[in-house]
């Protein structure tokens, strides 16, 4: 029976309208913006108000220690790159990191795509100059186009369209490969043979051998490798541009409460996260679990007044916390943070992205990362929680399942020059496919410490 929405619930969806809004577009024509978002309005939601509950009991198992988060994906998703060869790479990937990290951590990993939806990016500046030419920065596929010109750059209602169906079709072959028989844990467990067969990478040969050997336990055990051909795969996207994640929420018909259909989890980016922001407001009304990034300037009572604002009731699974503090200050700063979290009483999972505390510009000019920055951050994070008794719940990865050369550093070696061969992201660098796995063997080996 479905229940009647309570219009003063859905009325507040539109608060946030009243308030400060960070990383906008200036929209040319906001009567075209209108009649997008109110077409978006009558599309059909891309996932379901019964997943994100489904997602929501798994990140509360993850925050109690009962099962390991890997969110992965690209910095920007672009709609020219929405082909199936990429999005079934980018799959592959999550799904081999995601068996290793199940073998190490011995439990359940909740897997989550950066995909089908990540399409809008804040940046450092509204503009963009290069010699004596100035226009709008490039804010992600879903407002305007990164070639630098002015028609590129002006914002464009139609690519909200653009994005829905592109995010359609995205979830559409990942619901495909992770229900099909693509996802078998003994295919994933033979694309991973092929990767430690790699001489570079003889030092994970141990712990492949050792899964290797669970597998045909597993098996001689009489396992039922028919029920592990499918598995559970989430998506969510930073939760940014509003005028596209409004039309897209729902009145759930079980509960009469909204939901943002646009993804299973949505995260509150780092510069949008102001206690009186728009943000906060808009994602405290609808009934996802939430992610919320934390950087080096957030203190432990940020932390409190966001959970305040996001789960005053400290419902499990709402918020996940994301930090992402750089390897030289994790260990300096988390503990803090932590430890006032934890003193609240309310439960939340901790997730480590150590991806964005760690930029640097290569000396060749390139933004860039080190992969050993990124292991160590990863470290330092599992090295504070194990000090203080709290669980480390998971990782936020920006990757990619092709061979791309954008962070410096594994076995691989790519150098300064190197990152020249096949540097493609637009905006911040990635994992390829080989460093993503070495990572999730080098969780492997700090789990074990
Ligand atoms: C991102 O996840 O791509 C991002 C912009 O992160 P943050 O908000 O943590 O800077
Ligand atoms: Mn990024």
């Amino acid at each position: 029976m479905s229940v009647e929405p309570d219009p003063r619930v859905v009325e507040g969806l539109d608060a946030w309208e009243g308030l400060t809004a960070l990383q906008q577009p200036q929209w040319p024509d906001r009567a075209e913006l209108r009649r997008v978002r109110d077409r978006l309005a009558t599309l059909p939601p891309l996932v379901f108000a019964g997943e994100a509950d489904a997602l929501r009991a798994q990140l509360a198992a993850a925050g109690r220690g009962e099962a390991f988060v890997l969110q992965g994906g690209d910095c920007a998703e672009t709609f020219a790159d929405s082909t199936a060869d990429n999005i079934r790479n980018k799959i592959k990937t999550i799904l081999q990191m995601a068996v290793v990290l199940t073998y190490g951590a011995s439990l359940p990993v909740v897997k989550m795509g950066r995909m089908a939806g990540q399409y809008a990016k804040p940046r450092s500046s509204d503009s963009e100059t290069r010699g004596d030419v100035t226009l709008p920065a490039f804010r992600g596929d879903i407002i305007n186009g990164y070639d630098f010109t002015p028609e590129a750059r002006t914002p464009d209602p139609q690519r909200l369209l653009e994005a829905y169906h592109t995010s359609a079709s995205t979830l559409n072959l990942i619901r495909a490969f992770t229900t099909g028989g693509f996802a078998s844990l003994l295919r994933v467990h033979e694309w991973n043979r092929g990767f430690t067969t790699n001489p570079a990478y003889a030092r994970y040969e141990e712990i492949a051998a050792e899964i290797d050997r669970a597998i045909r336990f597993m098996a001689a055990c009489g396992a039922d490798f028919d029920a592990l051909r499918t598995v559970d795969f989430y998506a969510c996207h930073e939760g940014l541009l509003l005028d596209y994640e409004r039309p897209l929420t729902r009145v759930d018909s079980r509960t009469g409460l909204p939901y943002d259909c646009s993804a299973h989890l949505l995260w509150i980016g780092e510069r949008t996260r102001q206690l009186d922001g728009a943000h906060v407001d808009y994602f405290s009304r609808v009934q996802n679990p939430l992610g919320v990034k934390l950087g080096p300037t957030s203190t432990g009572d940020d932390a409190i007044a966001l959970m305040d604002k996001l789960n005053p009731s400290g419902e499990p699974g709402r918020i996940t916390f994301v930090t992402r503090m750089g390897a030289g200050k994790v260990r300096d700063l988390l503990p803090a943070l932590v430890e006032k979290v934890t003193a609240d009483g309310r439960p939340v999972t901790w997730v480590c992205d150590p991806m964005h505390g760690n930029g640097i510009t290569s000396a060749s000019g390139y933004k860039t990362r080190r992969f050993s920055d990124v292991i160590d951050e990863v470290a330092g994070f599992f090295e504070v929680h194990r000090a203080l008794g709290t669980v480390p719940g998971g990782l936020h990865i920006e990757l990619t399942g092709d061979d791309v050369t954008e962070v410096l550093g594994g076995s691989e070696e790519i150098d300064d020059e190197g990152l020249a061969r096949r540097y493609e992201t637009l905006v911040d660098p990635r994992l390829n496919h080989q460093q993503s796995l070495e990572m999730a063997f080098r969780v492997v080996e700090l789990l074990r410490r």
